[in-house]
């Protein structure tokens, strides 16, 4: 059940602390790319609309509960400020008593950004006595972070069971639209899964199979079930060894979930853009050849399963999408998903570093229902793992 507490039921005119994750890419102290300030926008505004004061707390990259400059959370409070419309102010340690001084001096509605929360070794250990510092800067506590909601550290976890805890706007529609797809979906609900390996996917393969109505299976790890069933895959990627595992998901998914592996290949001998590619069937691939995309006919059959499903969840490329020509499955794929969604017949939902990088160059990102970015919670998510930022929230 999708039920956790959210920002309405807060109570007005109270401190929040706001685990946020403003762990952007810098380069020379400038912020290269503002998506995840932008993300956190609508929690912050919701927060100021009930007259709270905003302590925000976030790490950035990996100093290892030592303090270094390089990393401190400062050059992030202007940049911020500026989206935000109003001033944010910047404490140098996300305890101790300049932060609550800091604090104090706040009107209702203001905004503060608290310093890196690894400078301290208790973060990442989730020391309680940690979270109990942080928890005495505020009244209540808000998770933004759905991102880093598959670590139990001290503020995106420990800290959740001392104060009332919140889920934020954006842990929100990632809630929501994640518990749309996969835990209580509109069926039939069809997964498309590829990448390079089964080995990295092999607990989101199993927790897939036993949800899912179809799994159509593409890119590198079709090869590995391919072979699996006597395919001659010549020199593709593959993971000879994991052969049996894959004729296991073969057979439990027997009588629960379709399997839908490739009909047919792109293959080339080189493995680099433009390289000279043809189409073929399975039983037509060369010793020299390598598979590096799905064929025309697979296209056509995922096409159909994508008319009949309501629903459809998708991690992993099809293809080398790096590289056109083999960029042409996921493209093709992709704008099919987009359409049906566009038209309100399909919710599709997708997720994961590459995926979301493929679907950004298909150009149709933006017409997905909904696209998560947070990389390793949204995979450990798929494999149906609890994740404790999250499970901290439960009502
Ligand atoms: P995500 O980051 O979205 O979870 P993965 O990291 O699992 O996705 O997989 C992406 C990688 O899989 C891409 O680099 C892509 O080139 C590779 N890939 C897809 N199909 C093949 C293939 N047939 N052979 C080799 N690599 C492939
Ligand atoms: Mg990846």
């Amino acid at each position: 059940m999708n039920t956790f507490r959210r920002i309405e039921q807060a109570p007005d005119n109270v401190t929040a602390l706001v685990r946020v994750d403003f762990n952007v890419p810098m380069q020379d102290g400038k912020i290269t790319d503002d998506t995840r300030l932008r993300a956190a926008l609508p929690t912050i505004k919701a927060l100021q609309s009930k007259r709270c004061k905003i302590v925000l707390l976030a790490h950035f990259d990996r100093p290892k509960g030592k303090v270094v400059p390089e990393m401190s959370l400062m050059p992030v409070a202007d940049p911020l400020s500026k989206l935000l419309g109003s001033p944010v102010a910047f404490a140098g340690d996300c305890v101790s008593d300049a932060a609550k001084g800091a604090i104090d001096a706040l009107p209702a509605g203001g905004v503060i950004l608290l310093e890196n929360t690894r400078f301290h070794a208790g973060e990442e250990k989730n020391d309680p006595e940690l979270a109990k510092q942080m928890a005495a800067l505020g009244q209540i506590y808000v998770n933004d972070a759905f991102s880093a909601a598959h670590r139990a550290h001290a503020s995106t976890e420990g800290i959740a069971h001392i104060l009332p805890a919140y889920a934020g706007k954006q842990m929100e529609r990632e809630l929501d639209h994640l518990d749309a797809a996969l835990g209580n979906p509109k069926r039939p609900v069809l997964g498309i899964v590829g990448g390079a390996k089964v080995s990295t996917k092999l607990d989101l393969l199993q927790n897939l199979i036993g949800k899912l109505d179809k799994l159509a299976i593409g890119g590198g790890m079709a090869n590995t079930f391919l072979y699996a069933q006597g395919v001659e895959i010549g020199g593709s990627l593959a993971e000879k060894d994991m052969a049996d595992t894959a004729r296991q998901i073969m057979e439990a998914a027997k009588g629960k979930c379709e399997l839908l592996l490739p009909l047919d290949v792109v293959v080339a001998k080189e493995v680099k853009p433009h390289a000279e590619a043809r189409m073929c069937g399975l039983d037509e691939i060369q010793p020299d050849e390598k598979i590096l995309d799905v064929g025309e006919r697979t296209i056509r059959y995922l096409r159909e399963a994508m008319k009949h499903s309501h629903t459809v969840i998708w991690n992993g490329p099809l293809g080398v999408f790096e590289m056109p020509p083999f960029d042409q499955g996921t493209v093709l794929a992709a704008q099919e998903a987009a359409e049906l969604a566009k038209s309100g017949k399909l919710i599709a939902v997708a997720g994961g570093g590459d995926t979301v990088a493929a679907l950004n160059h298909a150009g149709v990102a933006s017409d997905f229902s909904f696209i998560s970015t947070a990389g390793g919670a949204f995979l450990e998510w798929m494999e149906g793992k609890a994740l404790p930022g999250v499970e901290a929230l439960r009502t």
